[in-house]
């Protein structure tokens, strides 16, 4: 899996002798071009016990750097798809993600019910 390009809170428990092999095997191209790269401020993943005032601003934080990242849409669908489940990914917090998860499903579903109605209509 691709570690977070704003993982520093996680990278910095990861074996100094792995980064090297962790950087080269899981960057995926637009992971080079992330401004969240060096998150020193940890604003993308939640510290344990984050009160939620603290929760709320540190995220749109976060999003705010996002909204000027180049790469937001293939950040955003990496961790749609994955899916990611923690942290502030393409602007989207895991709460948004869900949600559009859950659109998607449903659209999936309707379009799936559609294309069912419409063969039995065509043989019937
Ligand atoms: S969209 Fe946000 S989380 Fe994704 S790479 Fe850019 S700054 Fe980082």
């Amino acid at each position: 899996m691709l570690q977070p390009p704003h993982s520093s809170l996680q990278v910095a428990a990861v074996p100094a002798q792995r980064v090297a092999a962790r950087d080269r095997d899981q960057d995926a191209p637009w992971h080079t071009e992330a401004v969240c790269r060096r998150d020193e401020a940890g604003l993308f993943f939640a510290p344990s016990k984050e009160p939620t005032a603290a929760r709320l601003s540190r995220e749109e934080a976060a999003k705010r750097v996002c909204a000027r990242c180049p790469v937001m849409v293939e950040c955003r669908e990496h961790a749609l798809l994955q899916p990611e489940p923690y942290g502030v990914w393409g602007g989207l917090t895991a709460a948004e993600r869900r949600v559009v998860l859950a659109r998607r499903r449903r659209r999936e579903m309707e379009l799936k019910k559609a294309a069912r109605q419409n063969r039995i209509a065509a043989a019937g």
